[in-house]
């Protein structure tokens, strides 16, 4: 077969199933409003929660990294050495979680994809939780180790995975989310960490969309009595509104990450940009972070009002994600291009990004959003039931 038919194939194939597509082209930063097409709409897709990565002391933080120390790391870390400003941003993302040592991976994605390969091998064991994220899961699947998938959230289902698995001194790795990325809602942290003391299990939590977002903005295991990790992952790319990510947890962690974790080895180092406009908005989470999440709170709860008036269910929202589940990719692409006609930017999530049947909207607030935008959205909702 000629590559060229492969790729008409496998198009034509996900347009048929209504899964095809497309990059919008922004003609604005991605703030709480964005202009598109000449329009500007209220948006309701974005992870920067906390619209920090259009705020000026971030931006200029950014701008000043990048002219006094280069607009990129040059290499590796291994190789070239270590940046100052990345040491520092590990040194403080330890004290801010509480922990003994953070590494700085290029993303969220290089972060799960290399520390679940680096802590779990051959003859270990890997317990998932089926809803979570896809860097989470290539992590398990580069890894060698077997896997078992449990119930979203199921602690009994867990439990029993977890009696089952054969003896010996094999690890086991639980993997969650804190806040799952596209149904908004949270596993029971305590219980999940007394869970895995009691099987002799190690636990590892993406805070990705709760950094920034639950409690004093430094997560949900720090937010949640009883909680604590083995490993805790965080993105800058979401509420901390910058680029990069981080793996923080016991000092031998980080240790063995740098010498394992093939993308932290493999990959160059953050640019100087990105570091400079997250340690900016790291400052800012640290003094204003509770303010910060109360506000994001309220907005939340509109947008989840205006769901469960839709719906009749009220979306059970741990930080800033509010699923609207629709069902069909058809409804799902209707309801999208109702809300965009109706000046909000929704867009459909459909498979595989969330099971079939699932599909939906996947709306988020920020705190940049004010009353107007929020106006805007309950008009576009009763718009788009009519
Ligand atoms: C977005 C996301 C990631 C990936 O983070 P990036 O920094 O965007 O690569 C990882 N885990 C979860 C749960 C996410 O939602």
């Amino acid at each position: 077969m000629k590559l060229s038919d492969r790729i008409d194939e496998a198009l034509s194939d996900i347009r048929a199933a209504g899964r095809y597509r497309e990059v919008l082209a922004l003609e604005s930063p991605p703030g709480p409003r964005v202009r598109i097409g000449g329009r500007i709409l209220v948006n309701l897709c974005g992870n920067d929660y906390l619209s920090l990565a259009v705020d000026p002391r971030v931006t200029a933080a950014a701008a000043k990294a990048a002219i006094d120390e280069g607009a990129g790391a040059g290499a590796s870390r291994l190789v070239t050495g270590n940046p100052p400003g990345h040491a520092a941003l590990e040194e403080r993302l330890a004290r801010f979680l509480g922990v003994e040592a953070a590494l700085l991976f290029g993303s969220g994605w290089h972060a799960n994809t290399g520390f679940i390969p680096a802590l779990a091998g051959e003859g270990d064991l890997i317990l998932s939780d089926e809803l979570n994220h896809a860097s989470l899961i290539d992590g398990c699947r580069l890894s060698r180790a077997d896997k078992a998938v449990y119930r979203h959230a199921d602690l009994d289902h867990l439990e029993s995975l977890l009696k089952a698995r054969r003896g010996g001194a094999r690890v086991a790795l639980v993997v969650t989310e804190s806040v799952f990325s596209m149904d908004g809602d949270a596993p029971d942290l305590a219980g999940l960490a007394a869970l895995c003391e009691r099987h002799d299990a190690a636990l590892a939590v993406d805070e990705a969309h709760a950094l920034g977002v639950v409690g004093d903005g430094r997560g949900s295991l720090a937010a949640t009595p009883g909680a604590r990790a083995d490993v805790i992952v965080g993105t800058f790319g979401k509420a901390l509104g910058s680029f990069g990510a981080f793996v923080a947890g016991s000092a031998r962690l980080r240790d063995l990450l740098i010498n394992t974790a093939r993308s932290a080895i493999f990959s160059t180092a953050l640019p100087p940009a990105a570091v400079g406009a997250t340690a900016a908005a790291l400052s800012i989470v640290e003094r204003e972070g509770s303010e910060m999440t109360e506000a994001l709170r309220a907005r939340v709860d509109r947008l989840a009002g205006c769901v469960e008036k839709a719906t009749g269910v009220r979306p059970t929202c741990a930080g800033a994600v509010v699923p609207y589940v629709i069902g069909s990719e058809a409804d799902a692409l209707a309801s999208a291009k109702r809300f965009f006609d109706a000046g909000v930017l929704a867009r459909a999530i459909r498979p595989p990004t969330v099971p079939a049947g699932t599909c939906r909207l996947r709306l988020t607030a920020c705190r940049g959003h004010d009353g107007a935008d929020l106006d805007a959205v309950d008009a576009a909702f009763r718009a788009a039931q009519g």
